[in-house]
C-alpha cells in the first residue's frame, strides 16, 4: 500500500476494508466488532468498501489469434469446409461425458432443435419453471406448445419438484428443467416424475456448464441437454449453442435437422433433400473462439465455486440474509449468478431495493434478477394468437389462465439479489469486499431504512 498513491478518502476506505477482513475472518464468523470498523454507508456519503472494478467479461486469450486468423484467411468459414466445429463438438462432448454434442447458432435454437427432434410442438404442453431467462418461455411458445409452469422453490431458486405432478395433463409431453443461475435442479425427482408419466426431459443448461448432479454433468441426464455460448456465458463466442445427448439416433436427427435436412448417420436419404430441416449451423471461426475459451472453463469454474463457498460462509449467519440452498444431489455448481434473498423483516425492515442501492454504492454491482415474467403480456399475446386458438380447446386455455398464479415465484422475485459470475472470478480478498459490504449494510440497517 505504501507504494500506491491513494487519495486520503480512498486510503480510509481501503484501510477500513482491511480491518474488516480481519474482524470477520471466515473461520471466526461474524464479529461484533464490525460496527466500529464499518463506517458510514457509501449511499449516505461514506467511503465505499470497494472502488476497484471486478474482472471484465469475456476474457480473450491472444494466444488463440493465429488460429482464428488462419480460418479467416482460408475463406473456409462454414463447417462444410473445415473441421473446427467438429473438433469443438468432440471436445465439448468429452468434457461433459456425453456421447455427442452438436453446435448450433445459439442456446435458443439448441432448445428449438431439441423440441423438434423429440417431436414436441403444436398442441403439446411442456412443464417449465417460471423463474428463467425469457428464452425458455419463447422456445415453448414459438413451438406452439403451452408452457405450463410449476412453481419455484424460493430456497433453491429452481423448479419445485413437489409442484410438477399437479400440473400434468393429458397433453403434457415434456419437462424442461432449467438449471437456473448455474445451480442444478433436482434431477432425481424430475427424472422419476418423467418416467412415471412417460414424458421426455429437455434440460435447459444454458447457464450451467460443468455443473453436476451426483457427479454427472447437467445437460447429460435428460433425453437432451442444451447450452448457450452467448457473450455473457461462461463459454462465450458472442453467439452459439449446443445440443448434447447420449442417444445416437436422436443426435443424428438433430445434426440432419440443423443442416437443412441433409442425411446424416442413421438419417438416410431417399432423394437429395427428403427430410425437413433448417439451418442452424455454427461457423468455423466461432468454433475456433470456443476451442480457446474452453481451455479456461475448468479453472474458472473452480474459482467461482471456491469464492462462492467462501462468500456463503461469510454471509450465511447475517440475520435477514437467506443464502441459496442446494439439493442433496448437487455435486458442483457453475454459478452463472450467485443468488441470495433479503428477508426484509429480519433485516431490520430494509427493503430489497434499498439494499441493492446501498450495495452498489459500496462498489459491488448487483441486480434484483428476474421479475414475474409469466404475468407480462407475452403469454396472453400467444394464447390469443391463431396458432394457439387453433391448437388448444378454448376450455383448456381458460383453465390455463385461471391457474397462472405462482406465489412462491412472485415472493422470490421480490426478495432475490444476484451477483454476476465475474464477481466470483477475483481473489479471496475481492470476495471479502463483497462480504464486507453486505456486513456493513447490515450493521447500518437502522440508518438505511
Ligand atoms: C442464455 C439462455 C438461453 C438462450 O441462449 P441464447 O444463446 O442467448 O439464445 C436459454 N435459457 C437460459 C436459461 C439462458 O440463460
Amino acid at each position: 500500500m505504501a507504494t500506491t498513491r491513494l487519495s486520503r478518502r480512498k486510503f480510509i476506505g481501503a484501510a477500513s476494508v482491511g480491518a474488516m477482513a480481519i474482524a470477520c475472518d471466515g473461520r471466526t464468523g461474524m464479529s461484533a466488532n464490525i460496527t466500529k470498523n464499518a463506517g458510514k454507508p457509501a449511499i449516505l456519503g461514506g467511503s465505499p468498501v470497494r472502488t476497484k472494478a471486478f474482472p471484465r467479461w469475456p476474457i480473450w486469450d491472444r494466444g488463440a489469434e493465429a488460429h482464428v486468423l488462419s480460418i479467416l484467411r482460408s475463406g473456409n468459414w462454414f463447417r462444410g469446409r473445415g473441421d473446427t466445429v467438429t473438433q469443438f463438438e468432440k471436445a465439448y462432448a468429452k468434457l461433459l461425458g456425453a456421447k455427442r454434442a452438436l453446435c448450433t447458432v445459439n442456446g435458443t435454437n439448441s432448445l428449438l432443435t431439441a423440441m423438434h427432434v423429440l417431436d414436441i410442438g403444436v398442441g403439446d404442453e411442456v412443464i417449465v419453471s417460471p423463474y428463467t431467462f425469457i428464452a425458455t418461455y419463447n422456445v415453448v411458445l414459438t413451438s406452439c406448445a403451452l408452457p405450463v409452469f410449476a412453481d419455484t422453490d424460493p430456497e433453491t431458486f429452481q423448479i419445485n419438484p413437489d409442484k410438477i405432478e399437479e400440473r400434468i395433463t393429458e397433453r403434457t409431453r415434456a419437462i424442461m428443467p432449467v438449471h437456473i443461475l448455474g445451480l442444478p435442479a433436482n434431477m432425481d425427482r424430475i427424472m422419476a416424475i418423467a418416467k412415471k408419466h412417460n414424458l421426455v426431459v429437455i434440460e435447459d443448461a444454458c447457464q450451467a456448464w460443468l455443473a453436476e448432479w451426483r457427479g454427472k454433468k447437467v445437460g447429460t441426464i435428460g433425453n437432451l441437454g442444451c447450452f448457450s455460448f452467448q457473450n455473457s456465458k461462461h463459454l462465450p463466442a458472442g453467439e452459439g449453442g449446443a445440443v448434447v445427448g447420449n442417444d445416437e439416433e436422436l443426435m443424428d436427427r438433430a445434426m440432419s435437422f440443423h443442416n437443412c435436412g441433409r442425411p446424416y448417420g442413421s438419417v438416410k436419404a431417399t432423394s437429395s433433400y427428403p427430410i425437413l430441416g433448417t439451418n442452424r449451423r455454427m461457423t468455423e471461426y466461432q468454433a475456433a473462439i470456443l476451442l480457446s475459451q474452453i481451455k479456461r472453463l475448468e479453472s474458472d469454474t473452480k474459482r467461482r465455486g471456491e469464492n462462492a463457498q467462501y462468500l456463503t460462509s461469510r454471509i450465511k449467519d447475517i440475520p435477514g440474509i437467506a443464502v441459496h440452498k442446494l439439493y442433496d444431489g448437487v455435486t458442483r455448481c457453475a454459478y452463472h449468478l450467485y443468488p441470495f434473498r433479503i428477508i426484509k423483516e429480519a433485516f431490520g425492515g430494509l427493503s430489497r431495493d434499498r439494499f441493492l442501492k446501498a450495495l452498489r454504492a459500496e462498489g459491488i454491482p448487483c441486480s434484483p434478477g428476474y421479475g414475474p415474467q409469466y404475468k407480462d403480456g407475452l403469454i396472453e399475446v400467444a394464447l390469443t394468437s391463431k396458432n394457439f386458438t387453433r391448437s388448444f380447446p378454448a376450455k383448456r386455455l381458460k383453465q390455463y389462465r385461471k391457474e397462472l398464479h405462482y406465489p412462491d415465484n412472485d415472493k422470490l422475485c421480490k426478495e432475490a439479489v444476484w451477483l454476476s459470475q465475474t464477481l466470483l472470478l477475483g481473489t479471496k480478498k475481492d470476495t471479502d469486499d463483497i462480504a464486507n459490504a453486505i456486513i456493513k449494510i447490515h450493521e447500518n440497517r437502522d440508518k438505511l431504512v
